[in-house]
C-alpha cells in the first residue's frame, strides 16, 4: 500500500468495485480499503436492468457476463387464488439496447468485477484493512486503516495500523457507512421496515420452475420466487406479525416454507438461508468537501423493484466522470454537488417504485388484501387501464438543460442504443464510441453545425460526434427519438443521459456554451442541506 492516492474508495462490494473500475479505466491512482479479507460471499441481488447491462457493456465484461446471467421475461404478481394482479413483460429490450431484465447471483458478478479491477494497473486493491478512521484536512482525506483477520464474526484487528491519504474518498462502505457518519449528513427514512427470510437453492433438475419469475401475494405468507441466475432459484417468505427472527432462521423452518410450495430435499439443495431487514431512506447530501457517497452507503431500498445494487452502480457512474472532470480542472468542484441532486432525484423514483410495490406484497391482513385484490383484477380486466409501469424516472436537477419543476423532457433522461450498423456489420452503436460526452446529429455531420470555439471545446473534454443516418439506424429506434423528442441534435453525457438537444446550428452552439457553464457553475435551485 502506498501512502497517497487520487482517490480512495471505502468499500468493495458491487458498487466499490465499479467506482475503482471506472476511476482506474481513467488513469486514476485509487486505492481500495476493504475490511473483509475476501468477497462477501452471500448472495445478495439477483437482478439488473437493462441500463446496469449498458455500464458492464461500457467497462467491457458483456461477454464474460453471459455464462452466469439469464434474461427474465416476465415479472408476475398473483393473489392466494393464483389469479394475476399484475404482469409485467419484460420480454422486449429495455432503452439501453440489453434485455429489460436479467437475473444472475451477486457472488457470481463480485468475482467479475474483482478481476476486472485487479487487471488494471492503477487500482490498488487492499482486501483485509478497516477504514477506522478518516477526516477531510481541506487539501487531502486522511484515513486510518487498521488490518484484519478472520470473516464475519471471527474478523479481528491484528494491531497492524497505516494512514493513507487521497484528493477524495468514496464511501461504498454500505448501509452502516463510517464516511456517510463522518459527513454527518442528514437521513431521511420513510420507515418502511419489513423482515424477510431469504433462501438461494440449486435444483438438482436445471429445468425446475425455470423462467418462474413471481411474487406470490397471499397474506397466509408473503413469498417471493425468482431466479438467482443460471441453475439457481431464490426464494423469499416475509416474516409475519409476531414472528421473530430465531424462529424462521433455521433450515428445518426453511425446509417446511419449500415443502408448502412443492419442493422438497429430492428437488433442490439449499444452498443458504438468511433474514433480511428491508429498510427505505437515503441520505440527503452525497457530498461534504472532499468525502463521497455512493450505493447502500448513501440509500437503501426494499428488493422488489430489484434496484438497490443498480441505483448503486449508477451513482458510480455518475460520480466517476464528474469526478473526472473536477480532477482534471474541466468542470467546478460545485459539480459534486450536483452528482448529489442528479441522482438522488432518479433515486428517491426506485425508492418511491420499490415502496409502492412491497405495498402491494407485504399484506398479512386478509381483509386488506381481498380489498387489494379487488382494485388490481378490476384493473387487470378493464382495457381501458394502461401500463401500470411508471415512466423511467429522470435525473433530479444538475449539469443538465433539464429545469426543475417542469415537466420532464429529453434533457436528464436516459438517451436510448439501439443496434447500428457501423462498417458493415451490426453492433450496439456505443461499442463504437468513445466514454465521454457524444454529440449525436439526425442525417448531419455534427461537427458542421458547430462553430470552431465550440467543436475545440467539446474536443477538449474529449467527446465523440455522431452523425445518424439511415443507413446506421438500422432499427430506426435512433430516428424515433429524435421525432418524438422534437429536436435534431443531443448532447449526451458520459453516463448516457441527455445533457440537452438543439433544431439548428446556432441552438447546437448555444447548447455547448450552456455545458461549459453547467460544468462551472450547475443549475442546483433547491438547496442541500448542511448537515
Ligand atoms: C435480499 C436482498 C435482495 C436484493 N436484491 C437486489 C436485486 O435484485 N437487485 C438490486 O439491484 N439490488 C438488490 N439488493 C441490494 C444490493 O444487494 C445492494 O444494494 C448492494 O449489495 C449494495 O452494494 P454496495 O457496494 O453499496 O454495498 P455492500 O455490498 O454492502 O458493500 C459494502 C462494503 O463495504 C465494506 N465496509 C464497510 N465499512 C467499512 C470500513 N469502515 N472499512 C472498509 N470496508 C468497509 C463492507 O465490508 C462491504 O464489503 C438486494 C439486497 C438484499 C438484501
Amino acid at each position: 500500500m502506498r501512502s497517497d492516492y487520487d482517490v480512495a474508495v471505502v468499500g468493495y462490494g458491487p458498487v466499490g468495485q465499479m467506482a475503482a473500475i471506472l476511476l482506474g479505466r481513467m488513469g486514476y491512482e485509487v486505492v481500495v480499503l476493504e475490511r473483509w479479507p475476501e468477497l462477501y460471499p452471500r448472495p445478495r441481488a439477483v437482478h439488473y436492468d437493462d441500463e446496469i447491462a449498458r455500464i458492464f457493456q461500457r467497462i467491457g465484461i458483456s461477454g464474460r457476463l453471459a455464462p452466469i446471467t439469464e434474461p427474465a421475461t416476465t415479472y408476475e404478481w398473483k393473489n392466494a387464488a393464483g389469479q394475476t394482479l399484475l404482469l409485467l413483460d419484460r420480454s422486449e429490450p429495455g432503452r439501453s439496447g440489453w434485455p429489460a431484465a436479467t437475473m444472475f447471483t451477486q457472488p457470481q458478478l463480485e468475482q467479475l468485477l474483482d478481476e476486472t479491477a485487479k487487471a488494471l494497473g492503477s487500482v490498488d486493491v487492499q482486501q483485509g484493512w478497516e477504514v477506522s478512521d478518516l477526516h477531510d484536512a481541506g487539501d487531502r482525506v486522511h484515513l486510518t486503516v487498521r488490518r484484519g483477520a478472520g470473516g464475519g464474526r471471527d474478523w479481528a484487528p491484528t494491531g497492524e495500523q497505516r494512514t493513507v491519504t487521497a484528493a477524495w474518498a468514496i464511501g461504498c462502505d454500505g448501509a452502516n457507512s463510517l464516511v456517510r457518519e463522518r459527513m454527518g449528513t442528514p437521513v431521511e427514512d420513510l420507515g418502511f421496515v419489513f423482515d424477510w427470510l431469504i433462501a438461494d437453492t440449486v435444483p438438482r433438475d436445471p429445468g425446475l420452475l425455470a423462467g418462474v419469475n413471481l411474487q406470490r401475494c397471499d397474506p397466509a405468507r408473503p413469498t417471493t420466487l425468482v431466479s438467482g441466475g443460471p441453475g439457481r432459484r431464490r426464494w423469499e417468505w416475509m416474516l409475519l406479525p409476531g414472528e421473530t427472527r430465531r424462529e424462521v432462521e433455521n433450515a428445518e423452518f426453511v425446509w417446511r416454507m419449500l415443502e408448502q410450495s412443492g419442493v422438497g430435499e429430492a428437488d433442490v439443495e439449499l444452498e443458504r438461508f438468511i433474514v433480511y431487514t428491508f429498510r427505505a431512506r437515503w441520505a440527503e447530501r452525497w457530498r461534504a468537501g472532499r468525502l463521497l457517497l455512493a450505493g447502500d452507503a448513501a440509500h437503501l431500498m426494499p428488493p422488489f423493484a430489484g434496484q438497490g445494487m443498480c441505483s448503486g452502480i449508477r451513482d458510480a457512474f455518475t460520480l466517476a466522470w464528474h469526478l473526472d472532470l473536477v480532477l482534471k480542472g474541466q468542470a467546478h468542484e460545485s459539480t459534486l454537488d450536483a452528482y448529489t441532486t442528479e441522482r438522488r432525484g432518479h433515486l428517491q423514483h426506485a425508492i418511491a417504485m420499490s415502496v409502492e410495490l412491497g405495498k402491494v406484497i407485504c399484506i398479512s391482513d386478509p381483509a386488506e388484501a381481498a380489498a387489494r385484490d379487488a382494485i388490481l383484477l378490476a384493473a387487470a380486466a378493464d382495457p381501458a387501464t394502461g401500463s401500470i409501469e411508471p415512466p423511467a424516472p429522470s435525473l433530479g436537477p444538475g449539469v443538465h438543460d433539464g429545469a426543475p419543476g417542469e415537466e420532464p423532457g429529453a434533457a436528464g433522461s436516459l438517451f436510448p442504443q439501439a443496434s447500428a450498423r457501423v462498417g458493415g456489420r451490426s453492433c450496439l452503436l456505443e461499442e463504437t464510441l468513445g466514454d465521454g460526452f457524444t454529440l449525436y446529429a439526425l442525417d448531419a455531420d455534427p461537427r458542421g453545425l458547430l462553430s470552431a470555439t465550440a467543436a475545440a471545446y467539446l474536443e477538449t473534454l474529449g467527446a465523440s460526434f455522431l452523425a445518424v443516418t439511415d443507413e446506421l439506424d438500422e432499427t430506426g429506434a435512433y430516428r424515433a427519438w429524435f421525432e418524438s423528442s422534437d429536436c435534431t441534435v443531443a448532447l449526451v453525457r458520459p453516463d448516457f443521459y441527455v445533457f440537452g438537444t438543439a433544431s439548428s446550428p446556432e441552438q447546437t452552439d448555444e447548447l455547448v456554451c450552456r455545458l461549459e457553464s453547467a460544468l462551472q457553475k450547475p443549475a442546483i435551485r433547491e438547496e442541500i442541506p448542511t448537515g
